[in-house]
């Protein structure tokens, strides 16, 4: 083939939400992390090229709807609710939620019980199960703060105007690591990551799941685990 010529692979519009540490953030002006790697590295094995954008979480399910993203990868939790609306590669990923205080704090998790202010990140599954479980039922009586990007409520609670966090496991032990924060209890939800097409994209979703598999057995995942948890 003559050089500069052949077709140009397909390009696909990639919506994430980098304030999600390990799995997506920004160093030096670039999108790094597990996510980031792996969807890059899906991309090289089904012969597609990406574009990131980055967005607030909240958002990403509508801009897979209108078409302005085709694919969401940031640490989604395959949900029945989401499910409804937008389709779900298999799993590569399984966590818990954390709860989490400012290092001197004396409380411990009764952090979720009375008159405490509790910070969640928006339409995460954090924000779900405290305002099903603790909210709703009246077990807190406080505010459930919520936040269009946790490095803001991690700021909030730094500062003191918040009492505890309720976030992704992974992500609250990068949190605690970098600021003066400690970790006071896990609730188990075992939940499970997937990337995400819009409904019914069907040819997307197999290319996505065909890379996963495909890296899973060629071992690229447990190496991607290995770089960005110790
Ligand atoms: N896993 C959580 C969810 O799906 C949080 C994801 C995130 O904040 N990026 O709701």
């Amino acid at each position: 083939m003559l050089a500069g010529i052949g077709v140009s692979a397909e390009k696909y519009v990639v919506g994430t939400s980098a304030d999600f540490p390990p799995f997506e953030y920004v160093e030096d002006g670039e999108f790094v992390g597990f996510d980031m790697d792996l969807i890059r590295a899906i991309a090289e094995v089904e012969g597609f090229e990406v574009e990131i954008r980055d967005m607030s979480f909240d958002s990403l399910i509508a801009a897979l709807k209108s078409g302005n993203i085709d694919i969401a990868i940031a640490g989604m939790t395959i949900t029945e609710k989401r499910e409804k609306v937008v389709d779900f590669s298999i799993p590569y990923y399984t966590a818990n939620q954390s709860v989490i205080v400012k290092e001197d704090s004396d409380l411990n998790l009764t952090v979720l019980y009375g008159d405490n202010n509790v910070g969640v990140q928006t339409s995460t599954t954090g924000d779900l199960w405290v305002t099903d479980n603790l909210e709703k039922k009246g077990i807190l009586t406080g505010k459930v703060v919520r936040y269009d990007t946790f490095v803001l409520a991690v700021t909030d609670l730094v500062n003191g105007n918040l009492d505890a966090i309720v976030l992704d496991s992974p992500v609250a032990e990068r949190f605690v690591d970098s600021h003066p924060l400690k970790e006071v209890g896990i609730i188990i939800t075992g939940e499970e990551y997937g990337i995400v097409v819009n409904e019914g994209n069907k040819d997307l979703l197999n290319k996505i799941n065909n890379g996963i598999k495909k890296l899973q057995e060629s071992g690229v995942i447990s190496k991607l685990v290995g770089k960005y948890f110790k």
